[in-house]
């Protein structure tokens, strides 16, 4: 269960941003959207407790991310949710196969070397585990970065415009991936994006309204 009640954002130097209270049962599939410039990626901050609200609460499994500080809520962000970030954050210098296992060591998990490569065996990329992700494709990296996202079995999958760059079959494909390991894992999967295309596939979506004040 993921629950926001009365989240605002204020930016010192910049807009106030007002969110939709959130009410995502185990399982559920959400679309948030929303125009550019309108909050998509605070938002999606202030659910993964990147960022802190200014005000209002989100709660995740029982724990309100506001009663965690520093590494407890790194540990807990790492083991909980899953996040796939618009430029994915690989380092350079690993491979494929150390990046994900960087990720569970970063959460606090026990490394598990199996598990490392049946994700990448799903999503069709295990022949790259010993590769930089700098010599991938941009399909096969979203592939990976699907699969870090997934590494430490994540409750929650959050991604940020995860479909905007990619042509109507390509959006398609990865949006229908991405449904189907949040299913096979029943994780809530919110995605935030302006990609209106990929409402007709998602029974649940909340908007975001225009430019913020
Ligand atoms: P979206 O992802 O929907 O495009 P963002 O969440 O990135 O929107 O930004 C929402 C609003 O906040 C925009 O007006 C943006 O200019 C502003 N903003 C984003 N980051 C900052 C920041 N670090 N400082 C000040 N304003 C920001
Ligand atoms: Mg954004």
């Amino acid at each position: 269960m993921l629950q926001t009640d009365n989240l605002t954002f204020h930016y010192p130097n910049g807009p106030s941003l007002t969110f939709p209270d959130l009410r995502c049962a185990a399982g559920e599939h959400w679309l948030l959207l929303g125009p550019s410039g309108s909050g998509k990626t605070t938002w999606l901050q202030l659910l993964a407790g990147l960022r802190t609200p200014t005000t209002g609460r989100i709660v995740l499994r029982d724990t309100n991310l506001a009663d965690l500080r520093g590494g407890a809520l790194d540990r807990f962000r790492g083991r909980e949710i899953g996040i796939i970030y618009q430029q994915p954050p690989f380092v350079r210098s690993l491979s494929v196969g150390d990046n994900l296992a960087l990720a569970r060591r970063l959460a606090g998990l026990p490394a598990d070397a199996e598990r490392v490569h049946r994700l990448l065996d799903r999503l069709g990329v295990s022949h790259k585990a010993r590769s930089r992700p700098d010599r991938l494709s941009v399909g096969e990296q979203q592939r990976v970065a699907i699969a870090r996202a997934l590494v430490n079995a994540p409750g929650l999958i959050l991604a940020d415009e995860p479909t905007s760059a990619l042509d109507d079959g390509n959006a398609r494909r990865v949006s229908q991936l991405l449904r189907e390991v949040a299913e096979a894992v029943q994780a809530i999967l919110v995605i935030v994006t302006h990609d209106a295309r990929l409402r007709q596939e998602f029974d649940r979506y909340v908007e975001l309204a225009g430019t913020p004040a």
